[in-house]
């Protein structure tokens, strides 16, 4: 079984070829540039591999209704240019195999859950906090979609009271999440990027607020058996200790499961980083072939 992957991104695309039980086994990437030549070098890699089924965990948002004409397009991306482009028809048309396509967050949970961090659970959150921030769903063993997909990058947060920045720099929201805990929103407010700033400036504190408010959004939801925090930002390891520790103090004591002595078990960093979202276009290329 030839699997072929494609984790698409708004800075780089990541095409992959993969084994029945997704590991990979060759890779290439290019630069996301105009839809056009991009996918022109996507197609050159996928083509002479002759693969079975292609997965493609992608950026969003993006249309994941099946009864829509526009399946598998990307919707209202910054980048213009591929705004209303529809990935998921082209490379299909293009490589004639069954194909699959869910966020690169879904991806990333789906191969957490079946592989990695969260493997042997059925209901997981996974969340990517970098240049931007996003999270895919795993409930009762299923990728959640609705009527779009899941944005956890865009759930309002409280600002801290001490936060420097008075709002957050996404277009959309005051005081969502990404507009006030992603990469960007980390050099805007420092004006100097995240893995420059020293272990003990208050910007860990600031961003570990944000990301527990996140976490428990999402057990107040979903109810996750656990939580993976990926993504640059996640480099810092002690950013999850005070992720735990403010988590705890925003539950307040209210959940019995998990318990606060079981937080660093529940809130994890991925086993697959970086290549969560990689090898969940996999698995969902080895779901089409089965379907
Ligand atoms: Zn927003």
């Amino acid at each position: 079984m030839r699997l072929g992957t494609l984790e698409a991104g708004g800075t780089k695309m990541v095409m992959g070829l993969a084994d029945a039980d997704g590991r990979i086994i060759e890779r290439a990437s290019c630069p996301t540039r105009l839809p056009e030549e991009t996918l022109a070098d996507i197609i050159a890699f996928f083509k002479p591999r002759q693969i079975d089924a292609l997965g493609i965990a992608t950026f969003g948002p993006v249309d994941l209704r099946p009864s829509s004409d526009s399946f598998g397009s990307i919707i209202n991306t910054p980048k213009l240019a591929w705004r209303n482009f529809p990935l998921y028809r082209r490379l299909k048309d293009a490589l004639n195999v069954p194909c699959a396509i869910d966020t690169d967050v879904n991806g990333a949970a789906l191969a957490e859950a079946r592989l990695g961090a969260v493997k042997g659970l059925d209901n997981c959150v996974y969340f990517t906090v970098g240049t931007g921030i996003g999270g895919g769903v795993l409930s009762g063993g299923r990728l959640v979609h609705g009527l779009m997909h899941p944005e956890w990058g865009h759930v309002i947060v409280s600002r801290h009271p001490d936060d420097p920045l008075t709002r957050g720099i996404c277009p959309y929201h005051e005081h969502c999440a990404e507009g006030l805990a992603s990469g960007p929103a980390m050099q805007a407010r420092w004006t100097m990027p995240a893995q420059e700033l020293p272990d003990n400036h208050f910007a860990w504190e600031l961003e570990a607020w944000y990301l527990a408010q996140l976490c428990v959004d999402a057990m107040m939801t979903v109810s996750p058996e656990r939580i993976v925090l990926g993504g640059g930002v996640m480099g810092r390891a002690g950013l999850y200790p005070m992720v735990r520790d403010k988590a705890n103090q925003l539950l307040g004591g209210y959940l019995q499961s998990p318990a606060p002595q079981e937080m660093e078990a529940f809130i994890v960093p991925p086993a697959l980083w970086p290549d969560s979202g990689l090898i969940g276009g996999a698995l969902l290329a080895k779901d089409a072939l089965r379907a």
